[in-house]
C-alpha cells in the first residue's frame, strides 16, 4: 500500500514510517520540520519506497495514497504553546485537509488524538466514554481543544461523508528520537541527569502520568488501522502503569547513575493532576495488543539513545 504519514519526521512518526517500510509499504512522509528533525528519518532517505515532502498540513495536499496516519502537530507543551494559533490551525485545518484528501481518495484515515482530550480528568482511570474536563481558554487549550475539534471533524466526516476513520487517544509516549530540546518530562529528566544539571520537577512532583514506550504505540496504531471499517474508536492506547513525577525522577537518577539534584519549579497552569488509561477497549478490539515494555526497560533504551546523542 501507499501510506501517508503526516508528522513523519517527528518522534513517533519516524518510528511509524520505519515500521511501515519494514512491512513492505510505500511511505510518503509529510512534515514542516517545526519540531521534527531530518536526523530522525535520514536512514530512510535512501529507500526507494520512502518519499519526503516538506509541507505544512494547514495547506491542502494533493497526493495519491491508500491510507493516512495524521500525526502532524507539536506535542510538547513548550512547543505547542510557542505559537498557539498555529497549533490550533495545525489540528483543525490539518484535520480538514487530511479528511478532505481521504474523502477524495476513499482512503482510510487515522487521527493521532490524545489523552489531553480528558483534560484535568475527574474520572480515574480514563475510559473512552469520559467526556473530559478541559479549560477552553487556558494555555493548554490550543492543543487540547484543537485535538477535540479534530475528533469532532473526524466523526462528522465519517457520519456525513462516509469517510473511514480511526481515532486513537495516545497517552504519554516516550523513547529514542525524542528531541533533546523536546521539553516533555521523560526526555527532560534524562537529558538533565546525563548532563549532571538540575532535574526540574514541576510542582511537588506528586502529579502522575502513565508512560508508554514508543514501540507499543506503533504496534497499537498499526493494529487499529487494520480493524474492520465499523470500528472507528476513539480508543485509548497507553500503558496503565502510573507513576508520580518524583518516582520518575528518582528512577531516572538511579538508571543513569547521575548525581544530579532535584529542584522544584512552579507547576504550570492547568497541569493535569493524574492520568492513567483504561485500555479495556484496546485489549478487546486490537487483536491481542498489550503494552509490553515496562517503564524501566523503556527508560534504559531511551537513556542509551540520549547518551549516544549527547556524546556525538
Ligand atoms: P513531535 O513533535 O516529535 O512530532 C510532531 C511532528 O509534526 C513533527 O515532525 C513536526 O515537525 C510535525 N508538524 C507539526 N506541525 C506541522 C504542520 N503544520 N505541518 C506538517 N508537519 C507538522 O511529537 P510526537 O510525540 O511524535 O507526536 C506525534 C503525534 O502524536 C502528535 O499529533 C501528537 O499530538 C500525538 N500525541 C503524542 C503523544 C506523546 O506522548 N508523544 C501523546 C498524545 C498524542
Ligand atoms: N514535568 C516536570 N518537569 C519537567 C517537565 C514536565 O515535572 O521538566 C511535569 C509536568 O508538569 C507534568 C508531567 O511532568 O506534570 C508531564 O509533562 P509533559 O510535558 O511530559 O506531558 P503532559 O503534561 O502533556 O502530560
Amino acid at each position: 500500500m501507499q501510506i501517508l504519514v503526516t508528522g513523519g519526521a517527528g518522534f513517533i512518526g519516524s518510528h511509524l514510517c520505519e515500521r511501515l517500510l519494514a512491512e513492505g509499504h510505500d511511505v510518503v512522509c509529510v512534515d514542516n520540520f517545526f519540531t521534527g528533525d531530518k536526523e530522525n528519518i535520514r536512514h530512510l532517505l535512501a529507500n526507494p519506497r520512502f518519499e519526503l515532502l516538506r509541507h505544512d498540513v494547514t495547506l491542502p495536499l494533493f497526493v495519491e495514497v491508500d491510507q493516512i496516519y495524521n500525526l502532524a502537530c507539536p506535542a510538547s507543551p513548550v512547543h505547542y504553546q510557542f505559537d498557539p494559533v498555529q497549533t490550533t490551525k495545525t489540528s483543525v485545518h490539518g484535520a480538514i485537509n487530511m479528511l478532505g484528501l481521504a474523502k477524495r481518495l476513499k482512503a482510510r484515515v487515522l487521527q493521532a488524538s490524545t489523552s489531553e482530550v480528558y483534560g484535568d480528568a475527574q474520572i480515574h482511570p480514563q475510559p473512552e466514554s469520559y467526556w473530559g474536563n478541559v479549560n477552553p481558554i487556558g494555555p493548554r487549550s490550543c492543543y487540547d481543544e484543537g485535538k477535540r475539534c479534530a475528533e469532532t471533524l473526524f466523526f462528522d466526516y465519517h457520519r456525513q461523508c462516509g469517510v473511514e476513520i480511526k481515532v486513537v487517544r495516545i497517552f504519554n509516549t516516550y523513547g529514542p528520537r525524542m528531541s533533546v530540546n523536546d521539553g516533555r518530562v521523560v526526555s527532560n529528566f534524562i537529558v538533565q541527569a546525563l548532563r549532571g544539571g538540575d532535574v526540574t520537577v514541576f510542582g511537588d512532583g506528586s502529579q502522575s502520568r502513565s508512560f508508554q514506550y514508543v514501540d507499543d504505540l506503533v504496534e497499537g496504531l498499526r493494529l487499529m488501522m487494520a480493524t474492520p471499517a465499523e470500528f472507528t474508536g476513539p480508543v485509548n492506547i497507553g500503558n496503565p502503569g502510573e507513576f508520580t513525577m518524583l518516582e520518575l525522577a528518582e528512577t531516572v537518577l538511579r538508571l543513569t547513575g547521575s548525581k544530579s539534584k532535584l529542584v522544584f519549579r512552579p507547576l504550570p497552569e492547568d497541569d493535569p493532576k493524574q492520568r492513567r488509561p483504561d485500555i479495556s477497549l484496546a485489549r478487546a478490539r486490537l487483536g491481542g495488543w498489550e503494552p509490553r515494555v515496562p517503564l524501566e526497560e523503556g527508560l534504559v533504551r531511551t537513556i542509551a539513545y540520549f547518551r549516544e546523542k549527547l556524546s556525538s
